[in-house]
C-alpha cells in the first residue's frame, strides 16, 4: 500500500540520516581532539603572483587536516562540520595564530609577505572577532597590513550590518579585506561599492575556461574593470594553464593564483623558494 511504501521510504530516509549524523558526530569528536592536541591541523600556503612582474604578492593560508587514521581530509569536508558548531571559533583562532606566527618568521628572515586567511561566516559575525585579531597582531608583532582576510559575499550578505562593522574595525588595524569566490554570490554592484574592501577574488568557475569561453572571458574582463573602478586589487583564482594566464594579462588583472603558477605548499617550501630567489617578493 501507499502508506506502507511511505513508511518504508521514511524508514530508509531516516536510516540514511542517522548514518549521516553519526558520521558527522564522529568527525566532530575527531575535530575536537585535533583542536585539543593542535598538531593534526596545519596550514599550507599558496602563492598569489603579480601578473605583470611575476613576483610574489602574498600567500593564502589553506587549512590541512591529517586525520591519524583516515589520512588527509579536505577543508571542504570538515569546515562545514566545524561551522555548524562553536568549535569554528577555536579553529579560526588556531589558523590565525599559525598564520601570524609564520608571517612573523618570514618577517624575521627579511621577507615581507602578506598572509591571507579564510574567515568563516560565524567567525566574521562573532562580535569579539576584530578584538581577537588585534590581540593576535599585538602578540605576534605582525603589522596589520601583513594580514589579509578572505570572506565570501554570502558571509557579508547574511548579516550586512554586523559584517560591515567588523570589516571596518579590521581595516582600521590595517588588515586587508578580500571578497573570495566573487561572482558566485548575489551582491549587487551598488552594494559592492558600499563595502569596506581592498581586493576582489574572481571565482575559479569563471576563470577556468575563460581562454576558450567568450562569455566567461567577458565576465572576467568586466569584473576586473569594475574592481579597478572601485579602487580594488583584482585576483583571479584557479589558473591551471598558460593560455588562461595570458588572457588575464591581456585583460589587466592584477594577481593570479592557481596550480599552473604554484600549488598550496608547506611554509618551508615557500621559505625555500624565497631564500633561493625562485620567487621575488613584489
Ligand atoms: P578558497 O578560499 O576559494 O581556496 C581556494 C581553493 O582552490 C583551495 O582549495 C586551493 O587548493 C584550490 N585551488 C588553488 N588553485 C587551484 C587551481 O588551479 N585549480 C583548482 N581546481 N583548485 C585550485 P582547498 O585548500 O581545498 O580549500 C577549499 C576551501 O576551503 C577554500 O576555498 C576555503 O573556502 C576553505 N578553507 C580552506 N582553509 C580554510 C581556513 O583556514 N578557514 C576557513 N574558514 N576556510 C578555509
Ligand atoms: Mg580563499
Ligand atoms: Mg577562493
Ligand atoms: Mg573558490
Amino acid at each position: 500500500t501507499a502508506a506502507k511504501q511511505q513508511r518504508l521510504g521514511f524508514r530508509r530516509f531516516a536510516a540514511g540520516r542517522t548514518e549521516d549524523s553519526n558520521a558527522r558526530l564522529t568527525l566532530l569528536g575527531d575535530l575536537r581532539r585535533a583542536l585539543d592536541t593542535g598538531d593534526e591541523i596545519t596550514l599550507h600556503y599558496q602563492p598569489k603572483i603579480d601578473i605583470s612582474s611575476g613576483t610574489l604578492a602574498g600567500v593564502e593560508a589553506l587549512a590541512r587536516w591529517r586525520h591519524p587514521v583516515k589520512g588527509p581530509i579536505s577543508p571542504g569536508d570538515f569546515i562545514p562540520v566545524l561551522e555548524a558548531t562553536t568549535l569554528i571559533h577555536r579553529f579560526t583562532h588556531q589558523v590565525l595564530t599559525q598564520a601570524l606566527t609564520q608571517a612573523r618568521v618570514w618577517l624575521d628572515l627579511g621577507h615581507r609577505i602578506p598572509v591571507a586567511v579564510n574567515i568563516s561566516t560565524r567567525s566574521l559575525l562573532d562580535p569579539g572577532f576584530p578584538a581577537r585579531v588585534a590581540a593576535l597582531l599585538r602578540q605576534t608583532g605582525v603589522p596589520g597590513d601583513q594580514l589579509g582576510i578572505e570572506v565570501t559575499e554570502y558571509s557579508i550578505m547574511s548579516d550586512p550590518n554586523t559584517a560591515i562593522e567588523a570589516l571596518h574595525r579590521l581595516r582600521r588595524l590595517g588588515v586587508k579585506v578580500s571578497v573570495d569566490d566573487y561572482g558566485t554570490g548575489y551582491s549587487s554592484m551598488t552594494y559592492l561599492r558600499l563595502l569596506p574592501l581592498d581586493e576582489l577574488k574572481i571565482d575559479r568557475s569563471f576563470v577556468q575556461d575563460m581562454s576558450t569561453d567568450r562569455g566567461n572571458r567577458a565576465l572576467v574582463a568586466s569584473t576586473v574593470e569594475l574592481g579597478h573602478n572601485l579602487g580594488l586589487t583584482v585576483v583571479a583564482e584557479g589558473i591551471e594553464d598558460a593560455p588562461t594566464l595570458a588572457a588575464l594579462r591581456e585583460i589587466g588583472c592584477d594577481l593570479a593564483q592557481g596550480f599552473h603558477l604554484a600549488r598550496p605548499m608547506p611554509a618551508d617550501a615557500i621559505t625555500h623558494r624565497l631564500r633561493h630567489a625562485l620567487i621575488a617578493v613584489a
